[in-house]
């Protein structure tokens, strides 16, 4: 399968990594949208939120509980985790990942 994310999991496309483990990886987006903006993304394929069931959701668990420890890091004054899921959303990239979002105010509500 021919999927970005699939190979900055598997080191095949290079990528500035700030954190992983044997079921996650978190790196830098690269066209950020704020001061610290990483993805986290599981390391097997998962289309989009709308994918995760009982048999994948330890992943899920994992995610977020690397996403607590990262922004214990980086996220000192609050941060937002966003998930675009489908086209309404604007999911660009169909490989499950949670932007991580600090280092400014971020307005609510999103576009
Ligand atoms: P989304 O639009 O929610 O699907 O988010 C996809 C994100 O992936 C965008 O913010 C892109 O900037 C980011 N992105 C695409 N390709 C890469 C890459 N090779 N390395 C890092 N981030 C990427
Ligand atoms: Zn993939």
């Amino acid at each position: 399968m021919d999927c970005i994310f699939c190979k900055i999991s598997k080191k095949e496309i290079k990528s500035e990594i700030i954190f992983e483990d044997d079921l996650t990886i978190c790196f830098k987006d690269l066209n950020p949208v704020a001061p610290i903006h990483f993805l986290i993304i599981p390391k097997i394929h998962i289309a989009s939120t709308s994918e995760i069931n009982e048999k994948n959701s330890d992943v899920l668990a994992r995610i977020f509980g690397n996403i607590s420890k990262i922004a214990l890091k980086f996220c000192h004054n609050g941060y937002r985790v966003v998930s675009n899921t489908g086209v309404n959303a604007g999911q660009s990239v169909m490989h499950m990942h949670f932007h991580i979002l600090a280092g400014r105010e971020l307005d609510w509500p999103p576009g």
